[in-house]
């Protein structure tokens, strides 16, 4: 997926096809280490995203239906995982966040 962009990334050698490569995780020596490619193609079809076994966890990250809105506090645009209702205050996480702490 596409977050492997955001983490640290580590120089190694894919010890699949021999490419050099960056893994999201420091290579542990004596351990095989697989390009994206190779670890795609390693790794089982998944349908969904590719998230972890621990379904148990998961509850708050699955995906939920989002809906545009604009925040009444900011004006900002956002999307809320829920249908605005008209004439309901909609607020973005940010100001949904200060709210909670009053
Ligand atoms: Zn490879
Ligand atoms: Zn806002």
């Amino acid at each position: 997926m596409d977050d492997f962009e955001q983490r640290e990334m580590h120089k190694a050698t894919c010890s699949d096809c021999g490419n050099e490569c960056e893994v999201p995780f420091k290579p542990t020596e004596g351990k095989p280490v697989r390009c994206r490619d190779c670890f795609r193609k390693n790794r089982p079809q998944r349908s969904f995203g590719g998230n972890n076994n621990r379904r148990f966890d998961n509850r708050d990250s699955r995906p939920r239906e989002m809906h545009k809105a604009t925040c009444s506090d900011c004006g900002n645009e956002c999307e809320v995982p829920f249908k605005p209702t008209e004439g309901k205050d909609v607020f973005c996480s940010d100001c949904f966040k200060k709210k909670r702490e009053f």
